[in-house]
């Protein structure tokens, strides 16, 4: 199937504010299934573009939902999933379905595989870890700095708010690097795919709100210490906040970002019983 040539004959404009850089190579699509390590069961795909996706998603998986926000896709997605009968295509924002709704769609467990756009990665990555209930993975071809940031180490530059919030709850891998040459049209930055396991037994976190709140304050000013920000943050004197440092065995001198993700938990769950708020 001649994708370009498709969309060339259906007159197809691409839209830049959507995040429009489409996959064409089957190999290469065939490999991100393979990551996302589907054998049947459902997938949900969040922008189907011209549908090349979501074709080989739907020989691996039992059944497929794909959403797209552009309706000048609707014919080139007609001609595309035509013989994929366990496609559902939705024409709609992703991002206007509550969480509820998109997962009564799946009807159950499922997994995300989608190669996203670009302004959408934080926000939708974000709902899936705090929102999403039967979500067992996702599997996100995303800008290569956020999958570095995603996966980095704490003391690294990269480390930062969004990485302890998702490896709290999810696994993190990053499973290829894609060149910003395998896309159609070329977009200026490099790509990789990563993989997230949900694991949410992986910590004691009953607290959800109380945990991110303690994970922003603790980044909210990453030149300043992690005493400063606690003070800051829970309205506590420095004083109050060395002891709490010290209760969880972290140095006093220390900063946010040199926390593993353990530590963090640990720090929340030490609030938690002091009740701060
Ligand atoms: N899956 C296709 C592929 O790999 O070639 C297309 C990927 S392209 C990077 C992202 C797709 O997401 C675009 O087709 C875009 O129109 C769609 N999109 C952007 N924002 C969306 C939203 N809020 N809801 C649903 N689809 C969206």
């Amino acid at each position: 199937m001649d994708i370009k040539q498709i969309l060339r004959d259906m007159g197809f404009r691409f839209n830049k504010q959507f995040g429009q850089n489409f996959l064409t190579d089957e190999n290469l699509l065939n490999n991100i299934c393979n990551d996302a390590q589907i054998d049947g069961g459902t997938v949900l795909e969040i922008g189907a573009g011209a549908g090349t996706l979501t074709r080989v998603l739907s020989k691996h998986a039992d059944s497929v939902i794909a959403f797209e926000i552009d309706r000048n896709l609707q014919k080139v997605l007609d001609i595309t999933l035509a013989d994929c009968k366990n496609v559902k295509v939705v024409m709609a924002d992703v991002m206007r379905y509550k969480m509820p709704e998109l997962e009564s769609l799946c009807g159950g467990a499922y997994r995300v595989v989608a190669n996203i756009p670009y302004y959408l990665t934080s926000p939708l990555i974000m709902r899936f870890v705090e929102e999403a209930t039967n979500v067992t993975s996702l599997t996100l071809t995303i800008q290569k700095e956020v999958a570095e940031r995603l996966a980095a180490k704490p003391a690294t530059k990269d480390y930062g708010a969004i990485t302890v919030a998702v490896n709290a709850v999810a696994d993190v891998e990053i499973t290829r690097i894609l060149t910003r040459d395998l896309f159609y049209p070329q977009p200026n930055v490099d790509s990789a795919v990563v993989r997230i396991t949900f694991n949410r037994s992986k910590f004691n976190i009953p607290n959800a709100a109380l945990f991110r709140k303690v994970v922003r304050v603790s980044f909210a000013m990453r030149r300043k210490t992690l005493v400063n920000n606690l003070s800051v943050g829970f309205a506590i004197s420095k004083e109050q906040a060395q002891d709490l440092l010290v209760a969880c065995n972290l140095p006093v001198g220390c900063r946010g970002e040199e926390l593993s993700v353990e530590q963090f938990v640990n720090l929340y769950q030490t609030i938690e019983r002091l009740q701060l708020k």
